[in-house]
């Protein structure tokens, strides 16, 4: 097989006409979003989306996110509830993702054959200005080799898929930093958090007036009949190192732990002698800078030849940033 040569694209006028045109061809892009870096490909194009699976290596049972600019092109491709369209204007564009009853223009590959599809309509300026030079849904997972870490720069999107893929459209970090709140609204009178993120349970709540379940964690992924989120319980987001959640780290936890470890702290400690071997994902205890940075440090921390990580759980007070972080960390460390 010849080898592919990844670029690196600025977001000069030229080149986002230049990448709108390779997605229209059936090219993969990987695009930044306020949540991670995404691996676009027109959604309505089957051939195109395989071609998603294949540079992740990602299993074809676990459906894919579409990409849209409004909620005009998301009624093209999926039954817009009067709910589904009160999330939708009130958090549209940004960090939530609707699973709605699918349309027949939606391929299969895109859904893994199931009966919704997943929209979401990003915030970010440059995934807008190609949702708006291509007019195409664009189908986009994290652009990640399946299971990693996701990318939140240009540079994580390269050493994970270098010679996997073309082209990369370099925007900068990620300013949320997590992937986004998926709410199942696939029956608008039970409403259910699939994946929690920036937008939180409460405010999906106070927007529907109703109730809104959390998908429980902790039990086996999807089954066939797509009753549970497929993609959502199994170890994921994963460094290679082992990686432990501990509620804090105590010197006594530290003390406890093998000489080869590595400890992601959550607040940057004060009080400690740094050794080499301390990372932090926030400076001020603050939730959202820990989001921002958490996949960065992740990636910092596992190529430090460390035989295991331990990093402290966020306090889950600190609101849905911390609930998501949480979730990102205990998936990440599951089956170890
Ligand atoms: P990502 O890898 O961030 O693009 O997330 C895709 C995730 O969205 C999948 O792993 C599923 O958990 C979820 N998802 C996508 N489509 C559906 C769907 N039709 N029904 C339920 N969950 C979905
Ligand atoms: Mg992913």
């Amino acid at each position: 097989m010849s080898k592919i040569t990844t670029s690196i694209y600025r977001p000069t006028p030229a080149n986002l006409r230049r990448l709108a045109a390779a997605l229209r061809r059936g090219e993969l892009v990987a695009v930044p979003t306020e949540t991670v870096y995404g691996l676009a490909a027109n959604a309505l194009d089957a051939r195109a989306c395989r071609r998603i699976f294949a540079a992740k290596r990602r299993p074809t049972h676990d459906p894919l996110i579409v990409h849209v600019l409004d909620l005009r092109q998301a009624a093209a491709l999926a039954e817009i509830s009067p709910a589904a369209e009160k999330l939708a204007r009130r958090f549209w564009p940004g960090p939530l993702t609707l699973v709605l009853p699918r349309r027949s223009t939606v391929p299969d590959i895109v859904t893994a054959g199931r009966d919704s599809v997943a929209i979401r309509s990003p915030v970010h300026l440059l995934a807008r200005r190609l949702l708006r030079l291509t007019g195409l849904p664009l189908a986009a997972p994290s652009a990640n080799p399946f299971g990693y870490v996701s990318p939140t720069t240009a540079a994580h999107v390269r050493d994970g898929l270098v010679g996997r893929i073309r082209h990369i459209l370099d925007g900068g970090p990620c300013r949320v930093g997590v992937e986004s709140t998926i709410v199942d609204m696939r029956d608008p009178a039970r409403p259910k958090i699939l994946r929690p993120g920036a937008i939180s349970r409460e405010a999906i709540s106070r927007c529907l007036h109703r109730a809104v379940r959390l998908q429980e964690t902790g039990r086996p992924a999807g089954n066939a009949r797509g009753e549970l989120a497929p993609g959502m319980l199994e170890q994921h987001y994963s460094p290679r190192t082992p990686l432990v959640v501990v509620g804090k780290l105590t010197a006594s936890v530290i003390h406890a732990a093998p000489e080869n470890s590595g400890f992601i702290y959550f607040e940057k400690p004060s009080d400690i002698r740094l050794t080499g071997q301390e990372f932090w994902l926030s400076r001020g205890g603050d939730a959202r800078e820990a989001a921002r940075n958490l996949y960065a440090v992740l990636r910092r921390a596992d190529q430090g030849r460390f035989a295991r990580l331990w990093v402290e759980a966020p306090p889950g007070a600190l609101g849905p940033l911390a609930g998501a972080i949480n979730d990102r960390l205990r998936r990440a460390s599951a089956g170890r």
